[in-house]
């Protein structure tokens, strides 16, 4: 499932520029995350990086974006092909 960063967000740039599917921009007054871009790090690491290194522990799985390890290997599919 995508992850979903809560208002506790101290907006201290340090997940940003870790995401590798670019999921991750500033929203109104915290960051947010692009459900349709973040596959939970699924194709490129094992656990969420940015979940690593937020220092307040504020990203959390989305409860309106649940999605099986299988969809997750299809959105990172999805989102490394050349037109996609
Ligand atoms: S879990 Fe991975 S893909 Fe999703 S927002 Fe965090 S760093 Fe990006
Ligand atoms: S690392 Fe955590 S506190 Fe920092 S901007 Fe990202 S979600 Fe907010």
């Amino acid at each position: 499932m995508a992850l979903l960063i809560n208002d506790k967000c101290i907006n201290c740039d340090m997940c940003d520029p870790e995401c590798p599917n670019q999921a991750i921009y500033m929203g109104d007054k915290i960051y947010q995350i692009d459900p349709d871009k973040c596959t939970e790090c699924v194709g490129h690491y094992d656990t969420p990086t940015c979940v690593s290194v937020c220092p307040i522990d504020c990203i959390k799985p989305d409860p309106n974006h649940k999605e099986t390890l299988d969809q997750l290997a299809e959105k990172y599919l999805r989102l490394t092909e050349p037109n996609g």
